[in-house]
């Protein structure tokens, strides 16, 4: 436990019913900024009461409140007022990004813009909700309504904190449902920020209700909630198995966003500069702390040498640094937690592989979670380090012969998210985009990600599709209208 605590910590409230409020048992836990091992922060520590206390709001908020009754088009109107605050707030939300989960500010301040847009596209959306007519075969109407699932719970890692927050609430905003939101233990700050506008915005009490807490006392309650209808969880495929089980017992909806092992597969006809580049940015970007990181390379043996050369001597120039400098790359990993974690992943790989860079902490900084860019080459696929997610700095390039092999490899894992292909034969490129089993398939480029696309994974990278329009429907039921339009009795009996 890291120990120079700050003179002054910000002690936070959860947002209940429109209301800044404690926990019922007023305790509290630290929040850490993990460049400096210092406490920036104090969040509640709620438990089941507290869980309970914002179901109940949120409910009534969905049952009896405005809420229940207001049109698409206003939803649609508080979501483009939340964007505009998100944007008008920027520098400071992104600054608090940056400092409680790590990473680079320029990606913070990139998050920061997503996370309005993806409010904005969500805001757009909720006036294109549309049902249907079916054709049945009598002298009768049926109808498709849609409508808002209920009351959502939505639980969220540590990785892209407000972004993930703004996945979750935009499209349940939209299609008129009400929300618990429960941060990751380690990064709640923005999302408690965001919570400040809400009022502003039109968003009227109980309809979003943030808890801040630990997975198995704020979480796990909130999961069983028999007046919860629908768990949204990203998180890792450990705890989303967790999820699926404890939602069974009250048959809630579940999507589970999980985490990958993404093969990112470089043919020997790839434009080499921009492989190498494409291979640092698919696993390196946000300190490879992202679900969807190329962490396994695969390369073509006859560039097999050549590359991790160039992957190496490049690596090796990632700036790392305070995340608040703008010219720092890497910034340190989450929390001790982690960086002890990846640590375990340094040692296991040294044993199961070769290191071609990086493989430890970086030198030059005394404090901070910090770990180097690690290449580890001849790399297995059945090893540990290619078949586990490590959520770092650390990438196991694995060779191989020919597209046929290639293929093989990229699908023979457990998960299932995303995986990316660098080719200029188009042919090649088609063949695997149909062969590959995953959610996203990227050509000639890895981790652009949109709000306007779907996104979500085979496998044990989870179910359900978040984003793009699809994104809505995972918050909608689909409700059957009969109307008899034949005036005489059914004459039955
Ligand atoms: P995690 O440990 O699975 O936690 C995710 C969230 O679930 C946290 O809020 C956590 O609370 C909560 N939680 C833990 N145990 C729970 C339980 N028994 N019941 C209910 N909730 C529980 O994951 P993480 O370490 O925060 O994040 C890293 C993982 O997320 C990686 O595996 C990554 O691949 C995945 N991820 C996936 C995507 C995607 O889109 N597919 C995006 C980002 C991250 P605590 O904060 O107390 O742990
Ligand atoms: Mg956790």
């Amino acid at each position: 436990m890291p120990s120079g605590v700050q003179a002054e910590t910000k002690t936070y409230q959860i947002f209940i019913n429109g209301q800044w409020t404690d926990s019922a048992s007023k305790k509290t836990f630290p929040v850490y900024d993990p460049s400096t091992e210092e406490v920036i922060a104090q969040v509640p520590d709620c438990r089941s009461e507290d869980v309970n206390r914002a179901v109940t709001a949120a409910k009534a908020a969905f049952e009896d409140g405005p809420w229940a009754t207001t049109t698409a088009q206003e939803r649609g109107r508080v979501l483009f007022r939340l964007a505009e605050k998100v944007r008008a707030n920027l520098p400071a939300l992104a600054e608090l990004e940056c400092r409680n989960s790590g990473k680079p500010i320029v990606e913070a301040e990139f998050d920061m813009n997503d996370a309005a847009t993806c409010f904005e596209y969500y805001g757009g959306l909720a006036t294109k909700v549309m049902g249907y007519v079916n054709p049945v075969p009598d002298n009768a109407m049926s109808l498709s309504l849609k409508e808002p699932v209920g009351v959502a719970g939505q639980i969220i890692p540590w990785n892209y904190p407000l972004l993930m927050a703004a996945w979750k609430l935009a499209p349940a905003v939209a299609a008129g449902c009400t929300c618990v939101l429960k941060p990751a233990e380690q990064t709640p700050l923005t999302a408690l920020e965001l919570a400040r506008y809400f009022a502003d915005c039109g968003l009227p009490p109980g309809v979003v209700n943030i808890v801040t807490g630990l997975g198995e006392t704020c979480g796990a309650p909130l999961v069983q909630h028999p007046d919860v209808n629908k768990i949204a969880f990203t998180g890792s495929a450990a705890v989303g198995k967790i999820i699926v089980q404890q939602a069974a017992d009250t048959v809630k909806r579940v999507t589970l966003e999980l985490g990958g092992k993404s093969p990112n597969i470089f043919f020997a006809d790839a434009d080499f500069e921009a492989a190498i580049d494409g291979a640092l940015f698919g696993v390196f970007i946000n300190q490879g702390e992202v679900c969807s990181a190329g962490s396994r390379i695969l390369v073509q043996k006859s560039i097999y040498k050549n590359f991790i050369e160039a992957m190496t001597e490049k690596a090796k120039k990632i700036k790392l640094g305070p995340p608040l400098e703008r010219e720092t790359k890497m910034g340190p990993l989450v929390s001790k937690e982690q960086y002890d974690r990846v640590n375990e992943y340094l040692a296991l790989g040294k044993k199961e592989a070769k290191l071609a860079s990086g493989g430890s902490r970086p030198e030059k900084i005394a404090t901070g979670y910090y770990v180097q860019p690690t290449i580890f080459y001849d790399v297995n696929n059945s090893a540990r380090i290619a078949r586990e997610e490590i959520f770092g700095p650390v990438a196991a390039v694995i060779p191989f012969e020919d597209e046929r092999d290639a293929l093989k490899i990229a699908n023979d894992s457990p998960y299932g998210l995303a995986a990316a292909v660098w080719t200029r034969d188009i042919f090649k490129a088609m063949r695997a985009v149909r062969a590959l089993r995953s959610g996203v398939v990227w050509v000639n480029h890895m981790q652009p990600t949109y709000v306007e696309a779907p996104w979500g994974g085979y496998k044990q990278s989870g179910f359900g599709r978040e984003l793009g329009p699809g994104g809505i429907e995972e918050y909608l039921e689909t409700k059957q209208v009969f109307i008899n339009l034949n005036e005489q009795p059914i004459g039955w009996y």
